[in-house]
């Protein structure tokens, strides 16, 4: 028999009190808190064999996708569904974006066709903002260029804190390409919020000029960097974002920044190696490594990402309008 689900946190507009997702950056410890005890009775619900709830009953959700992705808009879609909503996918592939349509034109189109949520990636940081500022639906992140990406800093939360419990005082090494990358932005704004400690390691072509000032500490040996940490986080090198050469070349990156049992070992006995996908085995993580169930929590990651992601509907479900549109 399966246990059931640890009873529902209420969506409460006070707790939560923002039409959008965008960021991490201005959510406090508490709004985040909320997310993840959110998180964790989707987990439960998920794990059960009616997935479902009515929550979401007769809203519909826009996945709109200008860049390409595998985990995030199918969870988004799985976490809808789940949810009761009607799920759209739309990509640019395909669609009047090819044919040079504007970013806020097609946000306009569908806009038109009222939809509740619309779920936005796209590749210039800063265009989801601005397209949320033109509609009147939710408008969630789902990774805007190499800005943020807040649903993925929530499931790598909710990883972290269902094997060790806590986020607090755990040391967290990001390691790679923190440059070009949305997932290390928000990880570095939600860890710091909720009061761990971490380290970005990378070589210095790889990290912004500023680094320092994120409140990370900042490493380019991976050996001292990676010195006691509790969570190992490796990046894929963002090479769709890199104008010109960055790394030497992928067997030296991997000699020096790729992990691999030795250098892992300088981490604590017990740490946790995580990756956001989509992985280059033999470029930032060995394949040992990333199979490895004993350290790898990547499938957990993935997993969380469902729930993690109905969490975030669901509070913002607390304020979706609820009115019916006037007749034309
Ligand atoms: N899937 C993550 C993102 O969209 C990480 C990656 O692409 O490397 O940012």
């Amino acid at each position: 028999m399966t246990a059931p689900a640890p009873a529902a946190v209420a969506a409460s507009p006070e707790r939560f009190p923002h039409r959008d997702l965008l960021g991490i950056e201005g959510l406090t410890a508490e709004q985040i808190g909320y997310l993840l005890d959110k998180s964790d009775s989707y987990v439960a619900q998920n794990r059960q064999v009616d997935k479902r709830s009515a929550l979401l009953r007769g809203r519909t959700l826009v996945n709109l996708f200008f860049e390409s992705s595998t985990r995030t808009r199918t969870s988004f879609e799985l976490a809808g569904k789940r949810l009761g909503a009607d799920v759209i996918n739309m990509s640019a592939e395909g669609s009047s974006i090819k044919k040079g349509e504007t970013l806020i034109d097609t946000a306009m189109t569908l806009n038109a066709m009222h939809p509740d949520v619309l779920v936005v990636r796209h590749q210039e940081s800063g265009a989801v903002s601005l397209l949320a500022q033109k509609v009147s639906c939710a408008v969630i992140n789902a990774g805007d260029g190499s800005h943020e990406h807040p649903t993925q800093a929530l499931l790598d939360a909710v990883t972290i804190r269902r094997r060790k419990g806590r986020l607090r005082g755990l040391v967290v090494a990001i390691c790679g390409d923190i440059l070009h990358s949305r997932v290390a932005r928000s990880n570095i704004h939600l860890l710091n919020i909720m009061g761990a400690r971490v380290r970005v390691i990378a070589p210095p072509t790889l990290l912004p000029t500023a680094a320092s000032q994120l409140g990370v500490e900042v490493f380019h040996d991976m050996r001292k960097g990676l010195a006691g940490c509790d969570i190992v986080m490796m990046l894929r090198l963002q090479s769709e974002r890199m104008q010109g050469s960055f790394v030497p070349s992928i067997s030296e990156y991997f000699h020096f920044y790729g992990l691999d049992t030795e250098k892992l070992a300088y981490a604590k006995p017990d740490a946790m190696v995580m990756h956001p996908g989509p992985m280059n085995r033999g470029v930032e993580i060995d394949t040992e490594i990333a199979d490895d169930i004993s350290r790898s929590a990547i499938a957990e990651q993935v997993e969380m990402g469902v729930a993690v992601r109905m969490a975030v509907l669901d509070a913002l479900s607390a304020r979706l309008p609820n009115f019916a549109p006037a007749a034309h």
